[in-house]
């Protein structure tokens, strides 16, 4: 899995699932980073002030939960 992460919003998108909801494209291309680290992406997460993209974490989650 590669994540794509855009510094200016602060949003951990993923690639597979980028699209025109996440405005990524918006972002300079100096602006954005990528990775393939799970670990380096849950560290953003979880210790700093970055969040994943609620449109590829949706699509990832069973079918029966995306209404929520
Ligand atoms: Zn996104």
């Amino acid at each position: 899995m590669k994540y794509l992460i855009d510094t200016i919003t602060q949003v951990i998108h993923r690639s597979s699932y980028v699209g025109d909801v996440c405005d990524f494209h918006t972002t300079p291309l100096t602006q954005r980073e990528s990775s393939q680290d799970e670990n380096y992406v849950n560290r953003l997460y979880e210790e700093t002030s970055y969040t994943k993209c609620k449109h590829g974490y949706q699509l990832a989650v069973a079918p029966s939960q995306m209404h929520l």
